[in-house]
């Protein structure tokens, strides 16, 4: 074969892997009947389910629901994305802002709440509808980031000198194809103040195929200082063939960070977690946040206390290699950073 012919294949199979991920993401799973179906279960309760759907869709993609036991009601990736009757329940102490996100809204698309750092969602959509999400509620119609508003964040930062890092986060970022996320980074890269680029993102854990090469070279040849923060709650998430793309990209230089959320019913025993580290550890990630629930509405199901979550700590340190701990942290309004809990 010549250089050309193979640049040629190379091209076209690059072609098919992305188009791959945007099918899919337009393919998920968008009801409690379908989801359930998926994984051969039914309900008898199929009402409650749309109810609390009608709150907060449902949506899954499929290679999520792929890694999911079939049978099993408490399989620790369906509970993630199933609804609960539960959600619709009122709790007490449990709002629709607790982290009072809404004042830190500097500007449209953008959350400034701590000193150096700023949150710019290019994005009020994700892959997958976690249950559990603390921006089930979040008012992301009024975020819509256009070319304006893109201006006007930009012209934000520059106004404050103090800024040197953008975080990327949503909704999910990494819903945005690789040519709308190069021209944001290309803004981002033009303003000499910043330093590091950081995207959250949950796609590659449900939809690994996210995982392009034209991102992974755009990430690695950028003059920023470029991350990678995953969120990933258990170890079953991280089969053979994610784990192999994440070893892929760490590879090239790109640093990957992981952040769980500790949630009852699905990772609440240092087992599990251990667990999650070691598999990380193969992938080439590192675990760096364990957050606690903020008590938002809707997610009381979910919620661990505090004294149990920092017995699992104390197990999870006793286990591992310090360096394969992640931090457990809450995240309190007003406050200058998170806050490491135990
Ligand atoms: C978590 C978070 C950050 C990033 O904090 P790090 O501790 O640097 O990871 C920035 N802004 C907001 C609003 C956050 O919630
Ligand atoms: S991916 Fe993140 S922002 Fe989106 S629903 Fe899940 S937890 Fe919420």
């Amino acid at each position: 074969m010549s250089e050309q012919t193979a640049g040629v294949q190379a091209l076209t199979l690059h072609t098919i892997t992305e188009d791959n991920w945007q099918a899919d993401l337009r393919d998920s799973i968008r009801s409690a009947s379908a989801l359930l179906n998926a994984v051969n279960l039914s309900a008898d309760d199929l009402g409650e389910h749309e109810r609390a759907a009608l709150e907060f869709p449902i949506r899954v993609p499929l290679p999520f629901v792929a890694r999911m036991i079939p049978g099993d009601p408490h399989d620790p990736l369906l509970r993630q994305v199933i609804t609960d009757r539960a959600e619709t329940l009122p709790a007490a102490g449990f709002t629709e802002d607790p982290l009072e996100e809404a004042n830190a809204n500097a500007l449209p698309g953008l959350i400034h709440k701590y000193k150096s750092r700023v949150l710019l969602m290019p994005t009020s959509a994700c892959a997958v509808h976690c249950r559990y999400c603390f921006r089930r509620h979040f008012p992301y119609a009024d975020n819509r980031l256009d070319e304006t508003a893109l201006a006007n964040i930009i012209n934000y930062i520059k106004q404050n000198s103090e800024i040197n890092e953008v975080i990327l986060s949503g909704g999910d970022p990494l819903i945005l194809d690789d040519i709308a996320l190069d021209k944001l980074m290309t803004v981002l890269e033009g303003v000499t103040q910043l330093k590091r680029l950081r995207i959250h993102t949950r796609l590659p854990v449900v939809i690994p195929a996210r995982l392009t090469d034209v991102l992974a070279e755009r990430l690695q040849t950028s003059s920023l200082n470029t991350a990678m923060v995953i969120h990933c709650n258990h170890p079953a998430e991280l089969d053979a063939s994610l784990i192999q793309r994440l070893r892929q990209w760490r590879n090239r230089g790109i640093t990957l960070l992981n952040q769980s959320v500790l949630l009852s019913g699905v990772n609440d025993s240092a087992e599990t977690l251990a667990q999650l580290s070691e598999r990380l550890d193969d992938a080439g990630v590192l675990p760096y946040y364990l957050h606690l629930t903020d008590p938002v509405a809707g997610t009381a199901h979910f919620h661990t206390d505090d004294t149990q979550a920092i017995g699992i700590h104390r197990a999870l340190r006793a286990a591992l290699p310090g360096y394969l701990v992640p931090r457990l942290v809450r995240e309190i309004a007003g406050e200058t950073s998170k806050r490491v809990v135990s």
